[in-house]
C-alpha cells in the first residue's frame, strides 16, 4: 500500500470534537465543543425561511455575493474603525476555519515559520503544518496568560512569515490589551512578518475590557489578514459562514486559493445572514449583555464548588484547575468527568504546546438551566473525585 501524507503524524484529530462524541455517548451536559444550545435571532430564521421559498439556490460569486459583501463591508468598517472596500478586500469562506486555512496557504511556502501562543486553539497546529509550516510556540501562561516580551521578540528573530493572535482568545479568555497589541505590532512591522487573525468572539469582551483589532494600528492594515465568522455573533455556527478580510493583493491570492479549497459558502445562507449584518448597534450591547450574565451565573457556581479558575476577559471558556483531584491527567480525568459525574469538558493539554494537565475548559454559550444542570452535577465532583481510585 502506497504511504499516506506524512504530515497526518503531526496532528491528532479534534480532541474539542472527540469530546462531544464522548459527552453525547454518556449522555452529559456537553461544556466542551463552544456552540450554542438556543436559537439565533428570530428575524434571522424567518429571513431564511424566505430565502429558502426564493431562487436563491445555485453557486454565489465564489468569493462570496456581492450584497453580502456589502452589508459586512458597512459592518465591519464601522466597528474596525476604517474603509473596508467589498470588491476588493473580502472572501467570504466556509466559516473562519476555511478562512485561516486559507490565509494560511496564500502567505506560507513549505519551510516557513509561524508564531502560535500557546495555549491555542488547536486548529492552528493543524492549519500550519497543512500549509508545510512549522510553528514557532510562545507562551501565555496561566492564570494570567501575560506574554514575555523577549521571548516574543527572540521568536520574530527566526524569521517567521506570520503570526497567528486569536483574540479575544479561545481557550485562555485573554483579551489583548492595546498595548500588547502595540508591542506585537512593532515586532511586526520590524521583522516584516504578516498577522493572521481569529477574532470570531470580537462582540464577546467583558466590562472593563476592550477588543481592538490588531489592524487598525498604524502600520498593521497592509500586513494584517482579518479573519472571522458570523457563527458566534449570530448563534449560528452552523451555517459555516466566514471570512478574511485583507488588503486587495493579499485578498486576490486568498480568493484563488479559497476557490480550489470549496468553490463558496452557501448562497442562501449569505442571503439570509444580510439580515444580522444590518443589525442595529443594540443588537451587539445585547449580545454582550448576555453573555455576561452567563459568565456570571456560571463562575458564581464554580466558586460555590470552591473550583479554581481564570476568569475570562472576552470569549465563552473558562479554564478551570483540576490539580486538587490528584487525576493521573487532564485527559483521563474529562473522560471520568463525562462518563460518571456526566458533564463534559475538554482537556487543557490539547491546547498547549507545554506539558499542563491540570487543566480543564469549560464553555458557556448554553441556556442558564443547561448551566444549571451541570452545575447540579458537578455538586457530585468533589465527593466522587474522593472516592475515586486513579489506576494509570
Ligand atoms: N470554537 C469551538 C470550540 O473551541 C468549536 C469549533 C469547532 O468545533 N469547529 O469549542
Amino acid at each position: 500500500m502506497a504511504e499516506l501524507s506524512k504530515k497526518l503524524a503531526y496532528f491528532t484529530d479534534s480532541v474539542i470534537r472527540r469530546m462531544t462524541r464522548i459527552a453525547n455517548q454518556h449522555g452529559a451536559v456537553n461544556l466542551s465543543q463552544g456552540f450554542p444550545d438556543f436559537d439565533p435571532p428570530q428575524e434571522l430564521k424567518e429571513a431564511l425561511v424566505k430565502v429558502a421559498t426564493g431562487s436563491i439556490h445555485q453557486y454565489a460569486v465564489t468569493w462570496g455575493a456581492p450584497n453580502f459583501r456589502a452589508a459586512l463591508a458597512k459592518k465591519q468598517s464601522k466597528f474596525m474603525g476604517f474603509e473596508i472596500n467589498p470588491d476588493t478586500q473580502i472572501a467570504v469562506t466556509c466559516g473562519s476555519t476555511e478562512a485561516m486555512i486559507a490565509a494560511m496557504l496564500t502567505v506560507c511556502n513549505p519551510g516557513d515559520k509561524v508564531i502560535v501562543f500557546s495555549p491555542f486553539y488547536e486548529n492552528y497546529t493543524a492549519d500550519t503544518i497543512l500549509s508545510g509550516a512549522s510553528p514557532i510556540y510562545v507562551h501565555l501562561k496561566p492564570p494570567y496568560y501575560h506574554f514575555d516580551i523577549q521571548e516574543l521578540e527572540d521568536a520574530f528573530k527566526q524569521n517567521p512569515k506570520a503570526l497567528i493572535l486569536c483574540n479575544p482568545s479561545n481557550p485562555s479568555g485573554k483579551v489583548y490589551t492595546r498595548e500588547e497589541l502595540l508591542i506585537i505590532a512593532g515586532f511586526a512591522i520590524k521583522y516584516d512578518t504578516f498577522v493572521i487573525t481569529d477574532e470570531v468572539y470580537e462582540h464577546i469582551v467583558y466590562e472593563p475590557h476592550h477588543h481592538t483589532y490588531i489592524a487598525s494600528l498604524p502600520g498593521m492594515a497592509e500586513r494584517t489578514i482579518s479573519c472571522s465568522s458570523l457563527s458566534k455573533t449570530y448563534s449560528i455556527t452552523g451555517w459555516r459562514l466566514g471570512y478574511v478580510i485583507a488588503p486587495p493583493n493579499i485578498i486576490d491570492g486568498v480568493r484563488k486559493v479559497h476557490d480550489f479549497l470549496t468553490v463558496g459558502a452557501a448562497s442562501p445562507l449569505q442571503e439570509a445572514a444580510i439580515t444580522a449584518l444590518n443589525f442595529e448597534d443594540d443588537y451587539y450591547s445585547r449580545l454582550k449583555e448576555t453573555y455576561t450574565e452567563k459568565k456570571d451565573f456560571f463562575l458564581k457556581g464554580l466558586d460555590q464548588l470552591g473550583l479554581k479558575y481564570s476568569n475570562p476577559q472576552g470569549a465563552y471558556y473558562v479554564m478551570v484547575d483540576i490539580s486538587e483531584f490528584g487525576a493521573p491527567n487532564d485527559v483521563e480525568f474529562c473522560e471520568w468527568l463525562a462518563a460518571e459525574v456526566g458533564v463534559a469538558a475538554v482537556p487543557g493539554s490539547s491546547f498547549f504546546q507545554e506539558e499542563i494537565h491540570h487543566l480543564i475548559r469549560f464553555h458557556f454559550a448554553k441556556n442558564k438551566d443547561t448551566l444549571a444542570q451541570a452545575l447540579k452535577a458537578l455538586e457530585h465532583l468533589r465527593p466522587m473525585a474522593k472516592a475515586k481510585v486513579w489506576i494509570s
